[in-house]
């Protein structure tokens, strides 16, 4: 059996998404900049690709750009704010310690020239208080930056609350809505954003291709010198294929979301509640508050690396930590910040679903991670001296 759950790292392009890209492709090769017919055809499916994603997320299309997907709309998002920051002598920011690498080292690169960013402790549970981001408000607070959802452990973030905050204290509230676009609701006017980044391939489009929301009247600074696509903020001839393909992907998810994401949830607590009966395993995040499809365990004694490659040999696709992270030793920053002792942290799997997965899958998963896992251990020095009492479990 073939069972892709890995949807965090990235989805199948939808069959709906395909079939509008495809002419895109082919007899409608426009440049939207142009002012034949050619071009404006284009031209037409650019803005009618803005409108569908305005709509999606409560947006008007003026304050939708595209970009080249998640970690661009992050990185432009945080370093405008910080621009107009700097402008009025404000260089302080706010942010979580569980936040995606195109946050946290945009973040970084902005320590590096003087800026003085907080990163909010995160507890057990994954998910942080607005009066943690509150009490960090200072007057020099230039910008605040909370993901809506963690692409690892899943966990959602009082979006709303956080962003009603910011907005009576006048600070810029950006959220990396990469993993929460498509799979639970979003309306930037109810969430209080001004800037919102989402990215296509984490939602059934194609990848290379994104988006960022800005509220009207939210500067926003170029990265790049060009022309004047994108009302001059981010110049380049759009990706009219990818757009198309990201509009239909993000209004398929929306419009379906109320009958699939209860499935998936479904599909996810039955992982949840089959995983925890391994001995020594505990679930990463909140069991409540966490995306449909997202799972994620720390098993005591074995490496994660070791539970992916192995899982891969009996067709099932998962992951440990987060796809960016992998290749490094250090474990999940993500998983440190909830306090799972590293030698823990290395332990972890994550399994992502969609809705192309089954129950059948799903116990075909139930049956093999198990078996992975003891045959793991069985190998495990570590485990041996855990089972002998020459080390104390970490997890009970
Ligand atoms: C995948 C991801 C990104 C990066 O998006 P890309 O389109 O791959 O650049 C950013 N933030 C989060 C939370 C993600 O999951």
């Amino acid at each position: 059996m073939k069972v892709y759950a890995d949807n965090a790292a990235t989805t199948r392009v939808s069959r709906t998404a395909l079939h509008a890209m495809l002419p895109y492709f082919d007899e409608l090769y426009g440049n939207p900049s142009s002012l034949h017919s050619v071009g404006q055809r284009a031209a037409e499916a650019l803005y009618e690709a803005r409108e569908t994603i305005a709509k999606c997320l409560g947006a008007e299309p003026r304050e939708i750009y595209f970009t080249s997907g998640g970690s661009e709309s992050d990185n432009q998002a945080i370093i405008s704010a910080a621009e107009a920051g700097q402008r009025k002598n404000k260089k302080h920011i706010i942010s979580t310690a569980i936040e995606h690498h195109a946050v946290m080292n945009t973040l970084k690169k902005l320590e590096r020239q003087g800026f003085e960013v907080t990163f909010l402790d995160v507890p057990e549970n994954g998910i942080i208080t607005p009066e943690a981001v509150a009490e960090a408000i200072r007057p020099d607070t230039a910008l605040v930056t909370v993901m809506y959802a963690n692409n690892e452990i899943g966990t959602i973030q009082p979006i709303a609350e956080i962003g009603a905050i910011c907005r009576e204290r006048g600070v810029i509230f950006h959220s990396d809505a990469v993993q929460a676009a498509g799979h639970i609701d979003i309306n930037v006017v109810r969430d209080n954003v001004d800037m919102l980044s989402i990215s296509s391939h984490k939602f059934r489009g194609p990848k290379g291709v994104g988006a960022l929301y800005v509220r009207r009247g939210v500067p926003l600074s170029r990265l790049i010198e060009g022309g004047e696509q994108e009302r001059g903020r981010r110049p380049g001839t759009e990706n009219i294929p990818g757009i198309v393909g990201m509009a239909a992907a993000l209004y398929e998810s929306c419009e379906y979301m109320n009958v699939v994401a209860p499935k998936i949830a479904a599909m996810r607590d039955r992982l949840i509640e089959g995983l925890s009966k391994i001995p020594h395993s505990i679930l990463n995040g909140d069991p409540k508050r966490r995306l449909p499809g997202n799972v994620n365990f720390c098993f005591e004694g074995i490496e994660g690396e070791a539970i992916v490659l192995l899982l891969d040999e009996y067709g099932i696709q998962a992951s440990s930590g987060s796809a960016c992270a992998s290749g490094s030793l250090d474990p999940s920053h993500v998983l440190i910040a909830i306090g799972r002792p590293h030698e823990i942290a290395h332990g972890s799997l994550r399994l992502t679903l969609s809705e192309e997965n089954t129950q059948e899958e799903v116990d075909y998963i139930l049956e093999k991670v198990p078996q992975v896992v003891e045959h793991l251990r069985n190998m495990s020095p570590v485990w041996r001296d855990l089972v002998e009492g020459k080390r104390e479990y970490v997890i009970q």
